[in-house]
């Protein structure tokens, strides 16, 4: 899958001198203009020899704060991350920047390991990526105590806490490097963790007098939009053809079923559409997610076991047919897209049924109590997102800590505000039947009876003698559905777990119930044809795509990569990013001097790949 690792090459580039600034290598190696957010800080701290804790949102640049000081300071930095195909790339990425990056790690044989580590011991290599397992071998500390060591940057440092959903009890035994290496300095990464995660991370890493460094979590140029479910698929259909038509995206279900499924019917309608699922077995899985990676416009369908560790920065939309259980996973899985920092999509469909099934897989679940508490009160977070007829970049950062001050103009409800309607007397009535149905009755069945319908199981169950039959033809099924919806949302109802979609009053909606409190509810969008709110968006430019005005020349640079990159066996991104690409046709450069200014392109890939692209734009220029 990827190239051996070569160490005849690596030692024939020169050796990084450790007088060259942070900014020196910012510019002439990753071929970047300045640093992005707090990276600046963060590099000068840890080149300083400090120790740093990093919260930064996914897609803001974390691999550079340790990559950066690695290439500054003396000595080999030790990079622990606990994914093998994440590590993968990231080497191969550095390897084409000209960094001397490899990995050790349990994909390798004796031979291969051993040659890693020569090349450590005789300090040719600026980085070494290890996964925490082996780097807590006792043979490993010992290589490690031998030789000369620049900093420790522990990747996804979340997964050292017990409470989050990533937890690797590796990491735990990680804090003995404070002890064993008490003059290097360590820098911790995560994309996810609360205050009190935070504090977790810094006591069990012993990372106690390390600098915080929190950025915040907005990510402006994702499009949050959360739409009522009517017909998932023709939804999701009308979507990518309306907005993202020939883009690479991720569709998420909850189930493995569905997740085949809707591949099926994507790859009818002609997409490339591939399954991803535990169910699957490890080569069809390696090789979805490598052609996810490397080809164009790929749509993944998968269930949430994918997804850590991608970094494909060019994911325009990421799509759920299904309700995450938790804002956490929502802003993790909707934060793979647009890691460019390009215009994307958070799209999703919710409906009655997921709530439903969401809170009695909750109740059945075999957690103590106080699991189950902090469960519900994680999925009435993202159940209230859905409601929401405010911002809803506003609540979904408010509950990460960070407040926006303003009204986003990026998700939907800022677009197109959601319409209210006074809904105290049609509650009044969907309660009432609930109760006088005796709280034994699923949704369908209750609207049915509100509608005053005639079918068969009202007419044996006697329903149409209670107070409550006929008594609801003023809203559509639809309407009650979302009415049933909001007040399940809301918790005055809830789902029997003993009987399948059986609801139940709770306590809190006596007073609704009585007449005592008034309730303001969503009128859902009615769904008009191919209305794309993408033109509206405000906060971020238009995508790529939309830019280009020389599809030719866009498809011949596309063209000259793809060609490269498969010659390698590495991603085209590896490669050049599509904002170098797209910076390229915008100035069109002629000579290598020019090259050398578009973004992206840094020392070592324009000796390896100047001339090849100057030619490409040269036969732009001429046809
Ligand atoms: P994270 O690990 O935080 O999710 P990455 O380190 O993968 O993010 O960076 C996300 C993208 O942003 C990458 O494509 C990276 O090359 C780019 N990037 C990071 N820092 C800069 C910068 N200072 N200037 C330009 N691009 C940057
Ligand atoms: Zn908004």
């Amino acid at each position: 899958m990827y190239p051996d690792q070569d160490f005849e090459q690596l030692t024939r580039e020169p050796p990084s001198s450790a007088s060259r600034s942070p900014e020196q290598v910012l510019h002439e190696v990753f071929g970047y203009e300045s640093f992005r957010l707090l990276q600046g800080e963060i590099v000068q701290e840890v080149v300083n020899g400090g120790d740093a804790l990093v919260l930064m949102p996914t897609g803001g640049g974390k691999s550079l704060c340790y990559q950066v000081p690695a290439l500054v300071r003396p000595g080999t930095a030790i990079v622990i991350s606990p994914l093998i195909a994440l590590m993968q790339d990231q080497v191969a990425a550095l390897r084409e920047l000209g960094v001397r990056a490899a990995f050790l790690n349990s994909t390798m044989d004796y031979e291969q390991a051993r040659a890693t580590e020569y090349a450590l011991m005789t300090g040719e290599l600026d980085l070494l990526y290890c996964a925490p397992e082996r780097l807590i071998q006792p043979r490993t500390i010992d290589l490690l105590h031998n030789a000369s060591l620049s900093l420790f940057a522990i990747d996804e440092a979340h997964c050292v806490s017990q409470w989050g959903h990533d937890f690797r009890s590796d990491y735990l035994q990680l804090s003995m490097l404070a002890q064993e290496f008490p003059g290097i300095p360590r820098i911790a990464l995560t994309a996810t963790a609360d205050e009190r995660t935070r504090k977790e991370i810094a006591e069990r890493l012993s990372l106690t007098t390390a600098r915080h460094f929190v950025s915040g979590f907005d990510r402006p140029n994702i499009q949050y939009r959360i739409t009522p479910k009517t017909n998932a698929n023709k939804q999701l259909l009308d979507f990518i053809k309306a907005e993202h038509e020939g883009d690479c995206g991720i569709v998420y279900c909850l189930s493995r079923n569905k997740v085949d499924a809707t591949a099926r019917m994507l790859a009818d309608k002609g997409y490339t559409a591939l399954p991803y699922h535990a169910g699957l077995d490890a080569t069809a899985r390696a090789r979805h997610q490598e052609r996810f990676l490397r080809e164009d416009g790929v749509i993944i369908v998968a269930t949430i076991a994918f997804g850590m560790g991608i970094d494909k920065p060019d994911v325009r939309f990421v799509a759920h047919l299904d309700l995450p259980k938790s804002l956490e996973a929502y802003y993790q899985e909707t934060g793979r897209a647009g890691r460019d920092g390009k215009p994307s999509t958070a799209w999703m469909v919710y409906g009655l049924q997921d709530v439903i099934k969401l809170r009695q897989m909750l109740e059945a679940s075999q957690g103590n109590d106080q699991f189950k508490r902090v469960e519900r009160q994680k999925l009435d977070a993202m159940l209230g997102l859905c409601e929401v007829t405010r911002c809803r970049r506003q609540v979904l950062l408010r509950y990460f800590g960070d407040e926006l001050e303003q009204p986003c103009g990026n998700c939907d409800t800022c677009l197109t505000p959601p319409e209210t309607w006074d809904g105290t007397v049609a509650v009044q009535k969907a309660l009432s039947c609930v109760y006088r149905t005796g709280q034994r009755f699923g949704v369908n069945y209750l609207i049915d009876v509100l509608r005053g319908s005639e079918n068969e199981r009202i007419l044996q169950s006697g329903h149409q003698a209670i107070s409550t039959y006929g008594i609801g033809t003023e809203l559509s099924a639809n309407e009650w559905k979302s009415v049933f919806r909001q007040l399940v949302a809301n918790g005055y109802l809830r789902a029997d777990p003993e009987s399948y979609g059986a609801l139940q009053l709770t306590e809190q909606c006596r007073p609704l119930l009585k007449g005592e409190q008034a309730i303001e509810l969503r009128k859902d969008p009615v769904a008009k044809k191919s209305s794309s709110p993408r033109s509206a968006g405000k906060r971020s430019g238009p995508a790529i795509r939309e830019q280009i005005t020389d599809q030719a020349g866009w498809d011949a640079l596309r063209a000259c990569r793809k060609e490269l990159a498969d010659k390698q066996g590495v991603p085209p991104y590896v490669i050049f990013h599509d904002t170098t690409l797209f910076d390229m046709l915008e100035r069109r450069p002629e000579t290598l001097e020019q090259l050398a200014e578009v973004s992206g392109v840094g020392a070592a890939k324009l000796e390896k790949y100047g001339e090849v692209f100057l030619q490409t734009l040269r036969e732009i220029a001429q046809s």
